[in-house]
């Protein structure tokens, strides 16, 4: 008898200590999460450096889920395509070169629909080995979650959840509901952000506006200062624009200023800031980089303006551009950062144009 009481007590205490260890557990699991959750909403919501959003997104992913593998992709209506802007565990190579189109593949699928794929096993989607057909792709889990807000989808999520199999998902109901909480999170953040690059942007070139490259300045200064980062301004003017102006007309002019800013874009990475300073004169603010590489983007650019040709009207046009560079010097105010690139600028016109200059 006396046994039975002691090993039913002990049972009951082992019940007890179970269930609130289990809730003690739980409590700060779900503590940890919300605080996840709150950062989140915190870091993302923040629209000083649009270009680094993606980035962001990625490592929050990256970080909730504990995944090695995972890529945020966007649509690009340039290229009609989901282009990768950010990932964990993906090659260079496959951030440049892969693209798919709206339906194509399990991405694009998940884009079109908008909603949420859960692919056990990629070998055997049709669809996704026919967009990789001749190269050796892993067997994987992929979990690919589309970013939607307000009705309209702006890119996926790819989880790659590894080869392990045997599960229907592989995360938890609890787990399945912050992932959809943060996608959430993350394809209003992408909504705001392109909205207010919209309205900091110049119409004809799509490049920032001058207000906003001023602040933005002002604020990579702030940033260069605090973590002793290089960082450095490059200064472009279209060389003879008023000739090309009065031989071609001012919309042959508009033209060119457009595709300009297009090749702009292309030459630089996506965490420059390219800005039209004026009319025809350009700024583009290279943070974290060293003055070698600012001077390699500057030649690298200037050259692609040289060997492009612009068909307009039946004729072909020739620009070139003068470029002035220079690295920030720690503790300068910004106006003389600018004044000794625009003192480059200068000197590149003055010594001949069509060419580099760093001071
Ligand atoms: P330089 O090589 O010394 O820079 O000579 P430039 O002719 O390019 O320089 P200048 O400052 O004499 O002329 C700039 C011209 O740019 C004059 C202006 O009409 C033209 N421009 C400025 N903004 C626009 C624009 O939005 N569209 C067009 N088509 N032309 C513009
Ligand atoms: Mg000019
Ligand atoms: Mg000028």
């Amino acid at each position: 008898m006396k046994g039975i009481i002691f090993l039913t007590a002990g049972f009951a205490a082992g019940f007890i200590f179970y269930h609130l260890f289990l809730h003690r557990r739980m409590k700060s699991r779900y503590a940890k999460d919300m605080e996840l959750i709150h950062r989140a909403s915190d870091e993302l919501s923040s629209a000083l450096q649009p270009e680094r959003l993606p980035d962001r997104i990625n490592a929050l992913f990256a970080r909730l889920t504990g995944i090695k593998r995972c890529c945020i992709m966007l649509y690009d209506a340039q290229h009609d395509a989901l282009v990768i802007r950010a990932g964990t565990g993906i090659s260079e190579r496959a951030k440049r070169d892969i693209r798919f189109k709206p339906g194509q593949g399990i991405a694009g699928r998940v884009f079109s629909t908008g909603g949420t794929e859960f692919v056990d096993d990629t070998a055997i989607d049709a669809s996704y080995m026919e967009f990789f057909k001749g190269t050796e792709r892993p067997s994987e889990r992929l979990l690919c979650l589309s970013l939607k807000f307000k009705s309209r989808v702006y890119g996926v999520i790819n989880l790659h959840c590894g080869a392990v199999r045997g599960r229907d998902v592989p995360f938890g109901a609890m787990e399945m509901h912050l992932i959809h909480t943060l996608a959430n999170i993350s394809a209003a953040a992408i909504a705001n952000s392109q909205f207010y690059v919209q309205s900091v942007s110049d119409g004809l070139t799509e490049l920032y506006i001058h207000r906003y490259f001023k602040q933005r300045l002002e604020y990579e200064i702030e940033i260069a200062n605090k973590y002793s980062l290089s960082l450095c301004l490059m200064m472009f003017d279209i060389d003879y624009f008023k000739r090309l102006n009065d031989t071609y007309g001012h919309t042959a002019g508009d033209y060119v200023l457009k595709n300009l800013g297009c090749i702009l874009k292309q030459s630089m990475r996506d965490t420059d800031v390219c800005a039209r300073y004026g009319g025809e004169e350009f700024a583009v603010i290279l943070s974290d980089t060293g003055i070698e590489n600012a001077e390699e983007s500057a030649e690298r650019f200037r050259k692609r303006v040289e060997d492009v040709e612009y068909h307009f009207n039946g004729r072909v046009i020739n620009v070139t551009v003068s470029v002035g560079v220079s690295g920030y010097r720690a503790n300068e105010n910004k106006e003389d950062f600018i004044k000794r690139v625009d003192t480059a600028l200068y000197k590149a016109k003055e010594t001949g144009r069509n060419r580099s200059v760093r001071l």
